[in-house]
């Protein structure tokens, strides 16, 4: 029987498995891909020889502790958690079957994609799908954001603080809601609804968008960047069932990355704090502290 089990290999998983083991638990790490999400990385023309802290640097140190400790790394998917008399079962795509009396579930998010010509070739090359992460590489450019919820939004207006002008193409209109309408206001946002976005264009790196309006119009901009900001979805299937989500499926946890179910904690694209790989690092630390002291105390 394991102390804990983290589930999920990115940022917030390697974390929490590195702490666990620094506060000597019987510690076991499943992941389907080690890194998570990120193993993407973002390189631009003009922005080269310039000091980029990428998520992938601030977890060499932690990942390197637990590929020195390979015996508490498993590369497999999870395929079931059940909730047992004091303890969870973990069941793997492979057949294995673990035990712990705690868990961190870091399985994040998967990014919904525009699934357009030269999305994938230019993803990383200008396109990017975290505003978060990349929106200081853009000073000054033009820009495009695709989305028309909370998180394009944000992302908008995260983008106008730094880009030249940006254009929010809004697949669906933007509800009515306080930053929608700062939005509207910003000199260097422009914002078109009901767009289908049809092609992202450029030899090497992103240099134009396509896309047609409600009325059939096709319309051509030239643009650096083009950060993707459709709904994602949490991968919190394995626990939807016993541990409250909200209504998108991300889990709902505390401060302390406590979920509903005793025992259970949560970090990262999961969870509702979201997108930055060293924001998810702070999270799988404390998911980790948590646990331990859940394990302290019951
Ligand atoms: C294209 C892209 C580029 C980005 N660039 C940056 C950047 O430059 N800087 C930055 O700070 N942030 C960046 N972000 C955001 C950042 O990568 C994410 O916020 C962060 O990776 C989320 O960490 P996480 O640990 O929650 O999940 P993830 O990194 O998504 O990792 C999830 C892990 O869970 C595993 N997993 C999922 N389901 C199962 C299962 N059933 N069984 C076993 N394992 C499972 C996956 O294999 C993976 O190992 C980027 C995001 C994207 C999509």
């Amino acid at each position: 029987m394991y102390d804990l089990i983290v589930i999920g290999g990115g940022p917030a998983g390697i974390t929490a498995a590195a702490m666990g083991i620094n506060q000597r638990l019987e510690t076991l790490i499943i992941a389907a891909c080690w890194g998570g999400q990120t193993s993407y990385a973002m390189h631009l023309e003009d922005v080269e020889g310039r000091e980029i802290l990428t998520g992938e640097t601030l977890l060499e140190a932690f990942r390197r502790q637990l590929d020195y400790l390979d015996f508490v790394r498993r590369f497999d998917r999870v395929s079931r958690v059940m909730p047992e008399e004091g303890h969870f079962v973990v069941q793997t795509e492979t057949g294995d079957c673990f035990e712990s009396q705690s868990l961190v579930i870091a399985t994040g998010a998967k990014p919904q994609q525009l699934n357009v010509p030269g999305e994938v070739r230019l993803a990383g090359r200008g396109l990017s799908y975290s505003a978060t992460a990349h929106s200081g590489l853009f000073l000054g450019k033009d820009v495009a954001v695709i989305g028309s919820r909370r998180y394009a939004q944000c992302a908008t207006a995260d983008l106008a603080r730094k880009a030249y002008r940006v254009y929010l193409l809004a697949p669906e209109p933007l509800s009515n809601t306080p930053l929608a309408h700062k939005l509207r206001q910003m000199e260097n946002v422009e914002i078109m609804e009901n767009v289908t976005v049809e092609e992202v264009k450029g030899e090497q790196f992103v240099e134009r968008i396509t896309f047609s309006l409600e009325d059939g119009e096709q319309r051509e901009v030239p643009v650096s960047g083009v950060f993707v900001k459709l709904p994602r979805t949490p991968n919190s299937e394995l626990v939807q069932d016993w541990v409250d989500c909200d209504r998108a499926g991300r889990i709902i946890v505390d401060v302390n990355c406590a979920t509903n179910w005793p025992g259970v904690f949560a970090a990262g694209d999961v969870t509702y704090v979201s997108e930055q790989a060293l924001i998810h690092i702070g999270e799988g630390a404390k998911a980790a502290i948590s646990a331990y002291r859940y394990l302290l105390m019951c």
